[in-house]
C-alpha cells in the first residue's frame, strides 16, 4: 500500500510517497513557486536519482500533476499509475474543537476546515487548497486530513481556558490549541517502544526544538497541556518568535514606537526569540558558531531558551504528578548536544541526568540517560510524514 503525503503551503507543496509495507520512502520532493513565475519542482527517488524541472505550475492543482507525472515518469517513476496510491494524506494545522483524531475526507469535514480558516488564517487557506488540488486529479483515491492540534485535543479545560472574559471563548474559541501535534504523538509512542513500556503507563515530556519550538505533558499517550497556545507564537521562544511575554508589553510597545497590529505582530513572530536577542540568526548552528566567537548576546539567547526549556520540563513533571522520560525532538532537539546539556544540567534531583558521551552523538534514536538516571532522558527523530502517512492507513484500512 502505497500513501501520498501533502504538505500544501501556500506557494510551495511538499509531498512524499511511502511504501507502508516497509515504511520506506520510495520519493519525495518539493513544487516551489506555485502561482510565481521561474516555479520548479525539486524530486529525489529512494534510489537517488534527482531531477529539479522548472514547469509551469499557476495552481496547486498544476503542481499535484506535475508531481504525479515525476512519479509515474518512464525515467524517474517509482509507480506505474495513480493505480498504486492507496490515499492521501494531508497535513492540515488547525482542526479547532471538532477534530480530536484524524477525519477521512467528506464535504462535511472540509466545511468545518473551512470553519477554522478564522483560527489558522495563514496556514489552513493553503491546506484547503491542496485537498481541492488533489480532489481533482485523484478523483478516486481516498484523502484524509491529519490535524497538527489533534493530538492536544485531550487537555483538560483547566489547561486550555485563558483568564480572560469566558465570553470570548464562547464567541471566538479562543483557548489555547497547541500545535506540531502529529510530532509530539509520533514521538511519544516511539518512546514507549524504546522504553519497552506501555504508552499508557508512562508520564513523558516531549520537546519539539526546531524553527519552531513546543513542548507537551503526555500522560498515559494523551496531551494534558502543551506550550504553544490559541496560536504557535506562545510558549517557548524560537528562532524569531518571543513566544510567551508579559501581555502588557505588546499595548507599551505599540504605544512607545507607534506601531500598527501588522507591526507589533510581524515583530513579534519575525523578529524575536534567539534572532532578536541575539542580532544574529534564528539558526542555533549560527549562534553556536557566533558564541564561540565570543558574542555574548549569542550565549545569552541559547540561555533563555534552555531555560525555557528547563522550566516547561519541571512544570509538566508537575502537572502530571510525576516523570518517567523526557524526549528531544526535531532539528535542535535531534542534532544539538549542547541545548540537550544545558536543559537537563542540575536536574538530578528530578532523576534526570544524561551521559556524555551518549549525549555526543546526532540524528539517532538513542537514551542519553546515564545508567542509573530514574527518568530516561530520549533523544527521538521525529517523522511528521510517516506519522500521516499512519494515520491515513488507519483510517482507509
Ligand atoms: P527544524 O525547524 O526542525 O528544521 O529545525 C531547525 C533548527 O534545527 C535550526 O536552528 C538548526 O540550527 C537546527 N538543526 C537542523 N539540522 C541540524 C544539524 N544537522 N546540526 C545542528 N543543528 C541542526
Amino acid at each position: 500500500m502505497n500513501i501520498l503525503v501533502i504538505n500544501a503551503g501556500s506557494s510551495s507543496l511538499k509531498y512524499q510517497l511511502i511504501d507502508m509495507s516497509s515504511e520506506k520512502v520510495l520519493a519525495k520532493g518539493v513544487c516551489d513557486r506555485i502561482g510565481i513565475a521561474g516555479s520548479v519542482i525539486k524530486h529525489k527517488t529512494f534510489d537517488d536519482r534527482n531531477v529539479e524541472k522548472e514547469i509551469e505550475m499557476t495552481t496547486h492543482k498544476d503542481a499535484i500533476a506535475a508531481l504525479i507525472s515525476v512519479l509515474t515518469d518512464k525515467e524517474l517513476g517509482v509507480i506505474k499509475s495513480l493505480e498504486e496510491i492507496s490515499a492521501v494524506g494531508h497535513r492540515v494545522v488547525h482542526g479547532g474543537e471538532k477534530f480530536f483524531k484524524s477525519a477521512i475526507i467528506t464535504e462535511e469535514v472540509m466545511k468545518t476546515i473551512e470553519e477554522c480558516v478564522e483560527l489558522a488564517p495563514l496556514h489552513n487557506p493553503p491546506n484547503i487548497t491542496g485537498i481541492r488540488a488533489c480532489q481533482q486529479v485523484m478523483k478516486d483515491v481516498p484523502q484524509v486530513a491529519v490535524f497538527d492540534t489533534a493530538f492536544h485535543q485531550t487537555m483538560p479545560k483547566k489547561a486550555y481556558i485563558y483568564a480572560l472574559p469566558y465570553e470570548y471563548y464562547n464567541k471566538y474559541k479562543l483557548r489555547k490549541y497547541g500545535f506540531h501535534g502529529t510530532s509530539h504523538k509520533y514521538v511519544s509512542e516511539r518512546a514507549a517502544l524504546l522504553l519497552k513500556k506501555p504508552l499508557d503507563q508512562l508520564k513523558i515530556v516531549t520537546c519539539h526544538l526546531g524553527n519552531g519550538s513546543s513542548i507537551a505533558a503526555v500522560d498515559c499517550g494523551k496531551t494534558v497541556d502543551t506550550s504553544m497556545g490559541f496560536t504557535p507564537l506562545d510558549g517557548l521562544a524560537m528562532g524569531t518568535r518571543c513566544g510567551t511575554i508579559d501581555p502588557a508589553v505588546v499595548t507599551f510597545l505599540m504605544n512607545k514606537e507607534g506601531l500598527d497590529t501588522e507591526k507589533m505582530d510581524a515583530i513579534m513572530n519575525k523578529k524575536s526569540g534567539v534572532l532578536g536577542i541575539s542580532g544574529v540568526s534564528s539558526d542555533f548552528r549560527d549562534l553556536d558558531a557566533a558564541i564561540e566567537e565570543g558574542n555574548e548576546l549569542a550565549a545569552l539567547a541559547l540561555e533563555v531558551f534552555t531555560y525555557q526549556v528547563k522550566k516547561f520540563i519541571g512544570s509538566y513533571a508537575c502537572a502530571m504528578g510525576g516523570l518517567d522520560a523526557v524526549v528531544f525532538t526535531a532539528g535542535i532537539g535531534e542534532n544539538n548536544p549542547k541545548v540537550r546539556r544545558m536543559v537537563t544540567s542540575a536536574l538530578d534531583f528530578m532523576g534526570i541526568s544524561i551521559d556524555e558521551a551518549k549525549n555526543n552523538q546526532r540524528g539517532l534514536e538513542i537514551d542519553i540517560s546515564t545508567e542509573g538516571a530514574k527518568v530516561r532522558t530520549l533523544v527521538i527523530p521525529t517523522n511528521e510524514e510517516l506519522a500521516i502517512a499512519k494515520e491515513t492507513k488507519k483510517l482507509v484500512g
